[in-house]
């Protein structure tokens, strides 16, 4: 029998994430008792975050941290800092981190949390006395061998930082492995600042491949989304010498017909942090963007950015989805139905972020570390093997390319909690 969903979840993106589960599901004739199990969460937790202000007012923030499955491992995900993050969202979040860890073969399940804020107007000192107060709030649900979170939307390795310090305070004694994609002085892994974006590439690379195609100065690109993941991805893309046309921000998008000069866009964000003003550019919207006629789209800012009017006009050959839940479900069937333009789903594009993440777990488990090579080469093997397996499946079972990472994901889950068995039985 299937349970209705509570109320708690609703949201569209959680919606969006249970949909394409449940496709999946019926594809893969799931086991119906893992069906239940899967299409709900574990466990989430809600925290009231009191902080203190600069003008030393107090104010009080909701704060989110949700386990999905912890089948393989430890719980894995990020943490982002974002007006609209509530419940649903980041229990959608955390189903597709499971997915994730599951497709590329981690040991991890999936995790993702949040606060619900806008954090661009907050000062340093501010966003640390948050970070602290919801690092403690959430101290007894998270922990090295149960739930190591990472950054997301609105959040950096300096928040890591904190987390890091103020759990270590807690118990006592410095624990760095609680979290991942912190700065390499206390034991962050060289190439995680970079791995969402390079992984994208990386899959773009693998993509164009399997189209018996090369990368070339040909290769016209652009990027929603100039944080984190799109500007890791705009570097590694111009110095394989393809054309970055566009990329943009919350503020504007810039567009130069012969390419952008990467440098002076990365020297002028240093100073002034947005893009807005940038001046050897062309300015357009973010929607404008999304719609030019390039070989590859990389939405990497939002989810559902993509929405079905948006779809009917895309003028890409290629969408690598850096973000989250970029297209809309019924973006993604317009997209389907076109069959004129390959997408590289969010769980496969993206997985360099965790790869690496796990990576850097497993090097502070050990005292030991690598290499930026090494782990820049171990994570390409492992995002080009999965891509190369996800692509096959795809091919043979005539499905997109989501479908099949979700089915391969899902179906992995499925037989390893069949495995483990049912608790009390
Ligand atoms: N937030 C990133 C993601 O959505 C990284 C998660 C991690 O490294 O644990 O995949």
């Amino acid at each position: 029998m299937v349970e209705k969903l509570q109320a708690e979840w609703d949201n569209d993106l959680f919606t969006q994430v249970q949909q394409q589960f449940e496709n999946a599901a019926q594809k893969l004739s799931l086991d119906e008792n893992i069906f239940n199990r899967l299409r709900v969460p574990d466990k989430a937790l809600l925290v009231s975050v009191p902080f203190r202000l600069d003008d030393g007012s107090i104010r009080v923030v909701s704060g989110y941290r949700v386990h999905h499955n912890d089948t393989l491992g430890p719980y894995k995900g990020g943490i982002r800092y974002h007006e609209k993050v509530n419940l649903g969202e980041v229990a959608a979040l955390a189903m597709l981190m499971t997915w994730k860890c599951a497709l590329v073969n981690l040991p991890l399940g999936g995790a993702k949390g949040g606060i619900q804020i806008d954090p661009n107007p907050l000062s340093r000192n501010e966003i640390q006395r948050m970070t602290r107060r919801f690092t403690s709030e959430i101290n007894n649900f998270i922990g090295p061998d149960v739930d190591i979170p990472a950054p997301d939307m609105g959040t950096n390795e300096q928040v890591m930082a904190w987390m890091m310090d103020t759990y270590s305070q807690i118990h006592g004694y410095a624990i760095p492995e609680i979290v991942t994609g912190k700065p390499v002085i206390i034991g962050g892994s060289l190439g995680r600042s970079k791995a969402t974006g390079r992984g994208v590439v990386y899959c773009i690379l693998e993509a164009l491949k399997a189209m018996h195609q090369t990368l070339d100065t040909q290769t016209t690109v652009a990027i929603q989304g100039y944080g984190n993941v799109g500007s890791a991805a705009a570097e590694e893309l111009a110095g394989l010498g393809a054309r970055v046309f566009a990329v943009s921000d919350v503020t504007t998008g810039i567009y130069h017909e012969e390419g952008l000069d990467l440098n002076k866009v990365q020297s002028w964000i240093q100073k002034n942090r947005f893009l807005e003003g940038f001046p050897e550019a062309q300015s357009i919207s973010n929607e404008e963007l999304l719609q030019l006629q390039v070989k590859i789209l990389i939405p990497a800012a939002a989810e559902d950015v993509i929405t079905k009017e948006i779809a009917q006009n895309l003028k890409c050959e290629m969408i690598a989805e850096g973000a989250n839940g970029p297209i809309t479900l019924e973006a993604d069937k317009v997209i389907n139905d076109r069959e004129d333009i390959f997408v590289i789903p969010d769980v496969l594009a993206n997985a360099g972020g965790v790869i690496v993440s796990y990576f850097e777990w497993i090097q502070g488990l050990q005292n030991f570390f690598w290499k930026e090579v090494e782990v820049n080469q171990r994570m390409n093997e492992i995002i080009s093997h999965a891509f190369q397996t996800i692509y096959q499946f795809s091919q043979d079972k005539k499905v997109t390319m989501r479908m099949a990472a979700l089915m391969l994901g899902i179906d992995k889950i499925s037989r390893a909690m069949l495995t483990r068995g049912f608790f009390p039985g």
